[in-house]
């Protein structure tokens, strides 16, 4: 079985065409500048050689088209024709309290994305425009939407209910929803594998730490808590999102800086995080090089976001009575032996004991704890795109099956 996914944005597609017999990786591609100038495409088929050519490409749906047409060309494709597709799989940032796991799509479930995109203003619009593209380009073809909230939708109420009136949280579906739910479920399933013990007797905490950051509590491999909340702006410090704050912040700074709503919310997700500490930049690779040169506000940021890992740690070992592992992945998680150990250091008391010297690892699978340790610390890399190709194959083959 061969299985598409795609991950689209407003002004771009990911792709990645797996062979589902085999889980591999038969071609990846980036798509960008759709309908912009300077439109180009990357395309990448296993084993060969890398390929980049700029062309016009007007909307989505000559976007996915060029896909396939990469796909299926007989000198840098991987298939003979796109009738060797089975299924696609798509990326959908927000199912709200609709879906609580992958759905084939229809007229009812493209409805749903639509009004949800009150919730996900960025991200649903492109989405969608992604899936009636695909639509168009494989009319015959079942397509499935993964969404990145679903996972989190086993929280229990008191998990995420905000305390504002009861009726007007409901009236608006302002509610703590929850992302990165499909790394936060590979990354379990995972563990649970390289454990060799069943995921329904694990408690894990799982943290994914990239640009956008959230640690989720899991319990039988079921998401209890979760970092992330009605928008990807709680929880953790993050590249450019601020995280957790005081909400009299939002209303002292409209007024002291007679800020719109507009221009609040772009300054709450774009200007703070470690960049706004640091005043340097979002990425951790330079916040590194500048913390080891003795910049003072670049090891401040650092400090913050460790702490904050650690803060949340804590809670969610309460929250769960004790933990089998803790798991990092993304980014920073796969990538920063000195963001782990400070996390993972004066943690013995919750049984998490970290070996510096296995910690040394970067983007590979491997357990990090020391042999004492009660809890495991994990690296895992994540895995989304064969996540949500997982899941599409699940959604076909059930297909009909009550
Ligand atoms: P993601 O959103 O998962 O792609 O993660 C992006 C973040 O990972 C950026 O802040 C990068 O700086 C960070 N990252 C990637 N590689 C490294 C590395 N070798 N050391 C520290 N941070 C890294």
């Amino acid at each position: 079985m061969k299985i598409l996914v795609i991950n689209c944005g407003s002004s771009s597609i990911k792709y990645r065409l797996f062979d589902m017999n085999t889980e591999t990786v038969l071609a990846r591609g980036l798509i960008e500048r759709i309908g912009l100038e300077g439109s180009r495409i990357n395309h990448q088929p296993a084993g060969k050689q890398k390929l980049k050519w700029e062309e016009p490409i007007p909307d989505h749906r000559v976007a996915v088209q060029k896909a396939l047409r990469a796909l299926t060309d007989t000198r840098y494709g991987v298939i003979g024709d796109m009738g060797e597709i089975d299924g696609v799989g798509h990326r959908v940032a927000h199912g709200g309290d609709k879906f609580s796991s992958s759905v084939l799509i229809d007229d009812e479930v493209k409805k749903a994305i639509r009004e949800l995109s009150e919730l996900a203003p960025l991200h649903n619009p492109p989405n969608l425009v992604g899936i009636e593209a695909a639509e168009k380009v494989l009319p015959d073809v079942p397509q499935v939407a993964v969404f990145d909230t679903a996972f989190h939708q086993t929280m229990p109420p008191e998990a995420y209910l905000y305390s504002i009136p009861y009726d007007l949280g409901r009236r608006y579906g302002i509610r703590k929803y929850g992302f990165h739910g499909t790394s936060h479920k590979y990354v379990a399933q995972r563990a649970s594998k390289l454990m060799g013990r069943a995921l329904e007797e694990l408690k894990l905490v799982t943290c994914h730490l990239g640009n956008g950051a959230s640690v989720t509590a899991i319990r039988g491999g079921q998401s209890v808590e979760t970092s992330m909340g009605f928008t990807p702006l709680e929880g953790l410090t993050m590249g450019t999102r601020c995280g957790d704050i005081d909400p009299a912040v939002v209303t002292f700074l409209m007024e002291k800086k007679q800020m719109t709503v507009q221009e609040v919310n772009e300054f709450l997700n774009k200007e703070c995080g470690v960049l706004g500490i640091s005043g340097i930049s979002s990425d951790f690779r330079d916040l590194e090089e500048a913390a080891a040169r003795g910049h003072e506000r670049a090891q401040l940021a650092l400090k913050i976001f460790a702490h904050d890992v650690k803060k949340y740690v804590g809670a969610y070992v309460a929250v769960l009575n004790g933990i089998d592992a803790l798991v990092f992945t993304a980014g920073i998680g796969e990538n920063s032996p000195r963001i782990r150990e400070e996390i993972c250091k004066e943690m013995e008391y919750l049984g998490l004991k970290i070996d510096l010297d296995k910690n040394k690892v970067m983007g590979e699978e491997k357990e990090i704890s020391a042999a004492d340790s009660r809890v495991k610390i994990w690296v895992i890399p994540t895995n989304e795109e064969l996540m949500i190709a997982r899941d599409t194959r699940e959604v076909i083959e059930n297909r009909g099956k009550m």
